[in-house]
């Protein structure tokens, strides 16, 4: 079982995939948590390229294929091995933050950001994603002293937002979105309420 967490900049995706994964973990669920970008070897050297703000800006393809290149390796050493030995894997952003960031943010095409997304992942779909949905102001006012996200504009993370909510309409089966300013146990109960009929699967 497959289960992504999406959303921007301070939506409490990491606080709620922890804590699924610790509900998995009590009821008894091998779990792997699996972030982007950077959780392998060669995507910690591409998180550097893509957020080290020494980097300075990226061409919006470059930037593109650098995740997408950071997703296939997370997918290939990470994700396809826990799902073949059985184990649920929870997952910190994926697919959809690209078609997200890149794709709306960024303005490249997002059909074009999907295929080599896609293409990177042997097309790997998550059974369910979380969308945990948040005001760009709020979200961005929790880290304002990051100079990248600052720099980016809230018209940017407006993009992204709404991309986020629109991905999740147009697929509700797949989809689960919250409000992020709830507090942070009825989230994850909501979470957990999703969750608990995908396994076993
Ligand atoms: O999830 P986390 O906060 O570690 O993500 C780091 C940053 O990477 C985010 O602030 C987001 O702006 C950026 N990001 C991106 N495109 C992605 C994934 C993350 O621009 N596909």
């Amino acid at each position: 079982v497959l289960v992504c967490f999406e959303g921007g900049e301070g939506s409490g995706k990491s606080t709620q995939s922890r804590r699924l994964r610790a509900w998995l973990e009590t009821e008894g669920y091998p779990v792997v948590l699996t972030f982007e970008p950077g959780d392998t070897e060669v995507g910690r050297e591409l998180r550097r390229l893509v957020l080290d703000p020494d980097t300075g800006a990226l061409d919006p393809r470059t930037e593109a294929l650098l995740y997408a290149a950071d997703r296939a390796e997370h997918v290939a050493r990470l994700v396809r091995p826990a799902l073949d030995r059985g184990e649920v894997v929870v997952m910190d952003r994926y697919v959809d933050s690209s078609l997200a960031y890149q794709g709306a943010g960024r303005d490249l095409d997002v059909a074009m950001v999907e295929r080599i997304s896609r293409w990177a992942t042997d097309d790997l779909r998550p059974h369910l994603t979380v969308v945990l949905d948040l005001e760009p102001e709020e979200g961005l006012g929790r880290f304002a002293e990051r100079d990248k996200i600052e720099g980016e504009g809230l018209a940017f993370h407006r993009r992204v937002r709404e991309a986020f909510v629109a991905m999740a309409a147009a697929d509700p089966d797949h989809y689960l979105v919250l409000d992020a300013r709830a507090p942070v146990e009825e989230i994850a109960a909501a979470v957990r309420a999703r969750v608990e009929p995908l396994l076993g699967q």
